[in-house]
């Protein structure tokens, strides 16, 4: 028997989640059976612990987008007892069951061996989050980032808060933006170099252009901050759509893009294919300072779960929370 965070749902539709004791039987059908050490909360857990936000495709569901543990069983030549690995994405903990759990049965395909330099408990301070934050880092680097600083924006969010610290740490200048300004210190000591508030770029674009002011972007807001932000790049910088914290409309022009050379490029963490997800692992372990990624973090266990799964769909989780499901 272990336990797991397990959603409900009742006749009238609604659901709830609560810590419960499943047995190996009630695993899903996979090649690989992981004794899981660690997971954490993103936006989209909030989601899939609550109402499911369309995410979810059966009930009872055990959520969880992420997880990093120890294989215990291996139908796969490529995985063998004893492998430290790590999951993001492939709609496990949505589509599949997934990490709020002390053990996981998933697809070989799905994990990558843990990078050389990183524990489990370290790869879920990353997470999804921190690990698309790097996929957005090397897309503006692909693409390259010019003179001003890089804007990051949902900057005290988990997404927000690796990018900040990966991107100071890569020698870049970083403005924070933030609706908490009571997390400025926080983004200072991450790196970051100038703390925008948010409400001096959430409003509508009223000029398509602004001053040149960003060599890059990592928005994990969208809506019209990102629409705002467009007017505002340099010549030829590229901004990283990563989220939607507030909102999925882009209520822009195309001027940014014909007048200006601006780069929208986006961003998926979930099909990602496994040489990049491969390349983004050890760009963490090189580029990510573990101080800083420590800072970050918050300690949470399963039965904290209801509660950070509501907090960070209301843009009240600072950091990273690192779930210890044991
Ligand atoms: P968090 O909740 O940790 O961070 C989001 C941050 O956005 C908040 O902390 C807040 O930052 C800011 N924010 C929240 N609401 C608003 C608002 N209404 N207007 C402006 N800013 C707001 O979430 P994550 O960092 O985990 O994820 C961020 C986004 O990225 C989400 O939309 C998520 O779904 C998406 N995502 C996408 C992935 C992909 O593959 N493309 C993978 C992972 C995440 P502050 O308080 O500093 O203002």
């Amino acid at each position: 028997m272990f336990n797991a965070l397990v959603v409900r749902k009742d006749d009238e539709g609604k659901t709830s989640a609560a810590v419960e004791q499943l047995s190996e039987d009630d695993l899903p059908n996979a090649e690989v059976t992981v004794a899981v050490d660690y997971s954490t909360v993103n936006y989209k857990d909030g989601l899939c612990i609550g109402p499911g936000g369309g995410l979810v495709r059966n009930y009872p569901h055990v959520p969880g987008i992420d997880f990093a543990g120890t294989v215990e069983t291996s139908d796969d030549d490529r995985y063998k007892p004893g492998d430290k690995v790590v999951l993001t994405g492939w709609r496990v903990g949505e589509a599949h069951w997934g990490g709020y759990s002390q053990k996981a049965r998933v697809r070989a395909d799905w994990l990558v061996p843990l990078p050389e330099g990183l524990d489990t408990r370290q790869a879920m301070a990353v997470g999804t989050a921190g690990f698309t934050a790097m996929l957005a880092v090397m897309a503006l680097e692909d693409h390259g980032i010019k003179k001003g600083p890089v804007l990051v924006t949902g900057a005290a969010g988990g997404v927000g808060s690796v990018a900040t610290a990966i991107l100071a740490n890569l020698g870049y200048q970083v403005a924070a933006v933030t609706g908490r300004p009571e997390t400025a210190d926080y983004l200072k000591d991450l790196g970051a170099t100038q703390i925008v508030a948010r409400e001096e770029i959430n409003e509508t674009v009223k000029k398509p252009l602004e001053g040149e002011t960003w060599g890059g972007c990592v928005d994990a807001v969208g809506g019209a901050m990102l629409a705002r932000v467009l007017g505002q790049m340099e010549y030829g910088a590229s901004v990283a759509a990563v989220g939607l914290a507030g909102g999925a409309a882009l209520p822009a022009t195309v001027i940014p893009f014909l007048l200006r050379g601006v780069n929208l490029l986006g961003i998926d963490s979930v099909m990602q294919p496994y040489d990049n997800r491969l390349r983004a692992w050890e760009r963490i372990a090189k580029d990510l300072p573990m101080n800083k990624l420590e800072a970050m973090v918050q300690p949470a266990t399963l039965g904290d779960l209801p509660k950070l799964g509501t907090d960070i769909l209301k843009g009240q989780v600072k950091g990273r929370v690192v779930v210890d499901v044991n």
